[in-house]
């Protein structure tokens, strides 16, 4: 088999960020055919929170296939299921007194997404969404409808409507974007109708690690309460505790009315996406949403597990320490690395944002650097100019130490 003619016809374009051909993962080293191993800070873009083939996951997963256990079952409840949904109850929902209901929307973000928002109008009978400058939801229609960047807009072939983006915390507009949201309300010149729901991400991760202050999310609460619009909180890439709570929107004390979960939740890299909706927004008739492949049971099975992990001091303490060991090193040593460098972040999500120094495609340089010195990170935020960092929670602290020092290394390199 020659595997570059076959990376030619495959249409998606990781492979050629990542130039090699991987075989097996364990932890956070993946290994490519070749033996060579890399350090896996990428960790399938946050979906993989409890790193490759975690032994406890696995042996549950390895049981429930040696026990014939339901593979595939359309919406009929099953074993699996109700497991899943009692610990993630357990774990999470009673023990933060969240009145959510659970839909599944699988396989995979972007359906949760669609879910929201069609579920959002249905609501309201509002057409229009209000989303953010630099946000990423997925590459659907309606979820790209909400998706800012301009590249991934125009693939659509159609211009999508029914959105108004705002500007983001901290973004290149540089205003008060809750101020902003109220004066559009009101203004009968404004041509903005009110919308169905605000979509927000607690921290833009593919837009470049771009983190909501707290007062902010607290003031995005109160506006949609007061226009009776739904918060909707997408949590596919920040949720299941990469940012140190389960819900990143935790500390805010926020209560959205709809969150969306995907990647992380299987706890495997299996897919699956849910919609939490609050009870009072249960409203679908039987079949208004549904399709094949929602709710994987072996997701459920791996997705039960990984909450049992989830919910033990030992993993909380790991993910803690990690968290603070990567918040260090960014903090005190990249930014020493040049004066332009800056860093952001939070638990075990961070960037380093390189738009400031002239050297061209830099960020793409020290990812490249960093590849073949056995690390794996990506681009992400406007015009790729950040590098970000996602490692598993669990990593080994000796493994994370040494990632960081190829990443200190690759920087100083492409600086050179
Ligand atoms: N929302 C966010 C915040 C995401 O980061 C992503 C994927 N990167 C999605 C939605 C879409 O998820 P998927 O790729 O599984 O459809």
């Amino acid at each position: 088999m020659n595997i570059f003619e076959e990376v030619e016809s495959n249409v998606r374009s990781y492979c050629r960020s990542f130039p090699d051909t991987f075989l097996s993962a364990k932890g956070s080293i993946i290994k490519a055919a070749s033996g060579k191993p890399y350090i896996d800070f990428f960790a399938g873009a946050g979906a993989l929170n409890y790193g490759h083939n975690h032994e406890h996951i696995k042996r549950r997963l390895i049981e429930y296939i040696e026990s014939d256990g339901i593979i595939h079952s359309l919406d009929m409840y099953t074993v699996a299921k109700e497991q899943f949904l009692h610990s993630f109850r357990l774990t999470t929902l009673n023990k933060l007194n969240y009145p959510y209901k659970v839909q599944f929307c699988g396989p995979t973000g972007t359906n949760a997404v669609e879910a929201a928002i069609k579920l959002a109008r249905k609501v309201t009978k509002r057409a229009g969404i209000f989303a953010f400058m630099g946000s990423f939801h997925g590459m659907s229609l309606g979820s790209l409808s909400i998706t800012s960047n301009n590249y991934h807009r125009q693939a659509a072939g159609i211009p999508l409507s029914n959105v108004t983006f705002i500007p983001y915390p901290g973004d290149i507009y540089d205003i008060n974007s809750i101020d902003y949201i109220e004066k559009i309300l009101q203004d009968d010149h404004s041509g903005v109708d009110k919308p169905a729901a605000i979509v927000v991400e607690t921290i833009q991760a593919e837009g470049g690690i771009n983190i909501a202050p707290i007062d902010w999310l607290q003031a995005l609460s109160e506006i949609c309460k007061k226009h009776e619009i739904l918060l909707i909180c997408d949590e596919v890439q920040v949720g299941c505790g990469r940012t140190g709570s389960f819900f990143s929107f935790e500390e805010a004390g926020i209560v959205p009315d709809l969150v969306i979960l995907s990647k992380s939740i299987s706890g495997y890299g299996l897919p699956m996406a849910l919609l939490l909706i609050k009870e009072q927004y249960d409203i679908w008739a039987p079949g208004e949403h549904n399709g094949t492949f929602r709710g994987n049971q072996l997701a459920f099975v791996a997705a039960t597990a990984a909450l049992e992990l989830w919910d033990s001091k030992q993993f909380q303490e790991v993910a803690r320490e990690n968290s603070s060991l990567i918040k260090t090193v960014f903090e005190k040593k990249f930014v020493t690395l040049d004066p332009e460098i800056q860093v952001r972040g939070k638990g075990m999500i961070w960037g380093i944002d390189f738009s400031g120094i002239p050297i061209k495609e830099i960020a793409y340089e020290v990812r490249d650097i960093c590849f073949s010195n056995g690390l794996i990170v990506e681009c992400v935020g406007r015009k790729d100019t950040v590098v970000k960092i996602l490692p598993p929670l669990t990593i080994e602290q000796g493994v994370l130490r040494q990632g960081l020092e190829i990443l200190a290394d690759s920087i100083k390199m492409a600086l050179k």
